[in-house]
């Protein structure tokens, strides 16, 4: 097992060395579900591979790899000849760290490196579950709700112990619980939904590695963030190339924000201004190209652009208006 020097970091498992078998099944459900082959469903029960936010530490690890595993596949096909041989040269590490912070990209002796903690995997989990999952407002009341958990929770090993999934927090019935549970549609749409934020994080990470910015990790403030916006611009460009849906990077903003403005424990290197621009960037460059990208099933382009339109408002007041961060920088 390779272990870079990092501090901080628990448990650091490079992906390609010991989950290999593990990752190869991954891989193979990841296919299967993205896909949207659905002869799994009568043959395994949904519930043997769903993962969710109460799920263990080595499931999480593990969906998170499988899921990187196929964005970085695909991603790869959008690159010229030059940003592939860059690219892989790149690490990709899962660390079974518990605390929530934004994928990360360092060099080492190695060479680069990205990581992605489990801690981000549970609340991309928790939030997207309960996106699609509650209609407004309370998806925006549950999400205020892990705000101020996490707040709370910011000193704890685990941030995640007490916070309750949002079917939990919404008090459903055991029965409307089960439904949920066995809903192979509704598990896979979360599992897509959730494989796209974090295919945006990763094409986000890739992008800051191709545009030079590891040659100088503390650039002035001015020029952090606009590296930040010329990495989300690569990764729409390069998910809408994919036809991913309109919604993910928004979403994917939604957890940069949280991860950034709540400041949990990472304020020395908060590398990510999560700011209101960056969504509204964002979403004018997506509707701009939404000609480009097929709408779901079921909805019609004026419709997506709605839904696009809608997310944008209310990732807005989620984030909190004026200088975006408010919500989360209020004493405690
Ligand atoms: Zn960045």
């Amino acid at each position: 097992m390779m272990i870079p020097a990092y501090p901080g970091c628990r448990v650091v498992l490079a992906i390609h060395d010991d989950l290999k078998g593990v990752q190869a099944l991954g891989r193979v459900v990841t296919y299967l579900r993205v896909a949207g082959v659905f002869l799994f469903a009568a043959l395994f029960p949904v519930s043997a591979y769903a993962v969710d936010m109460t799920s263990s530490s080595d499931d999480l690890r593990y969906a998170l790899s499988s899921g990187i595993d196929f964005a970085r596949t695909a991603l790869e096909r959008t690159l010229t000849s030059d940003e592939l041989s860059s690219e892989r040269k790149i690490r990709i590490v899962i660390s079974a760290d518990e605390r929530i912070d934004s994928p990360w990209t360092l060099p080492d002796k190695n060479g680069p490196f990205i990581q992605f903690n489990v801690g981000t995997a549970r609340l991309v989990y928790a939030l997207t579950a309960a996106v699609y999952n509650l209609s407004e407002p309370e998806s925006g009341k549950y999400i205020g709700h892990v705000f101020t958990r996490l707040k709370q929770e910011a000193a704890s090993t685990s941030p995640f112990v007490n916070i309750d999934p949002f079917y939990k927090w919404a008090k459903w019935t055991p029965q409307q619980i089960s439904n949920f549970q066995s809903s192979f549609d509704k598990q896979l749409f979360i599992d897509r939904a959730t494989l796209g934020v974090i295919t945006f994080m990763l094409a986000h990470e890739i992008a800051h590695n191709l545009n030079g910015d590891l040659n100088h990790i503390h650039p002035p403030p001015e020029e952090a963030r606009n590296r930040e916006i010329k990495a989300d611009a690569w990764a729409a460009q390069h998910l809408i190339s994919l036809n991913m849906g309109p919604n993910i990077g928004m979403f994917s903003l939604l957890y940069y924000a949280v991860m950034d403005c709540n400041a949990l424990r990472h304020e020395d290197r908060l590398r990510h201004p999560a700011d209101l621009r960056r969504i509204k960037n964002l979403a004018d460059f997506t509707l701009a190209s939404l000609d480009k990208i097929s709408p779901p099933e079921n909805m019609t382009r004026e419709q997506m652009r709605d839904r696009l339109q809608t997310v944008s408002k209310n990732l807005s007041q989620y984030i909190g208006a004026g200088d975006g961060c408010s919500l989360f920088h209020e004493k405690r």
